[in-house]
């Protein structure tokens, strides 16, 4: 089963901050609406009252001198560091970073392909992407006596299932393949020959 992109992204935070509070972690969540993203080591987080915040608006970039990403927030008016520790503004945009990943990720994703041959008169359906062929080479009377249909089916669900006419006619686990596997399978099995 594929999980909630926010959930991984939420989980990749807190494995890489093992010792911050659950109220770090839930105040970054809070700010994640918040994230701007100017450049890939640029970001802008708006403030927040509720939050402690006293500015409209926090940048936050990535320092290759110091190796971590900075904050505004970390400065005083006259230009000097206050603080060492990973603020909320910093903490919600790797947040923002590690929920893209985890959302890329999601797209390009895995599916379940499974193929089969089923008998079927009614309408033929299944939990997934569906393709049909007649499963014959030539359409003959054979066929119209007893309709024979090859089938694929592309599915995010494992379990695979085929109906006939509302009934199940096949069912499997469908092998895990990468998306553009999935798709290559697709354009054979249109192709006809196997
Ligand atoms: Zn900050």
């Amino acid at each position: 089963m594929q999980r909630d992109p926010l959930r991984r992204a939420v989980e990749a935070l807190r494995a890489d901050f093992p010792g911050k509070s659950r109220s770090w972690i839930k105040r970054a969540l809070l700010r994640l609406g918040d994230v701007k993203e100017v450049r890939e080591d640029l970001y802008v987080v708006e403030g927040r009252r509720e939050l402690g915040d006293w500015k409209p608006l926090y940048q936050v970039w990535w320092s290759s001198a110091e190796g971590r990403w900075l904050c505004t927030c970390y400065y005083t008016q006259f230009g000097l560091k206050r603080r060492r520790d990973i603020c909320t503004h910093v903490a919600a945009v790797m947040l923002y970073r590690r929920y893209k990943k985890a959302l890329e990720k999601a797209e390009r994703g895995v599916v379940y392909v499974a193929e089969a041959v089923v008998d079927c008169r009614g309408r033929i359906s299944a939990n997934g992407e569906l393709h049909v062929k007649p499963a014959a080479d030539k359409i003959d009377l054979t066929f119209f006596a007893s309709p024979r249909f090859r089938v694929l089916v592309v599915s995010r669900q494992r379990h695979v299932a085929v109906k006939c006419g509302g009934y199940v006619v096949y069912e499997a686990d469908g092998e895990e393949v990468p998306l553009a596997v999935a798709k290559f399978l697709v354009a054979k099995f249109h192709e006809g020959k196997d």
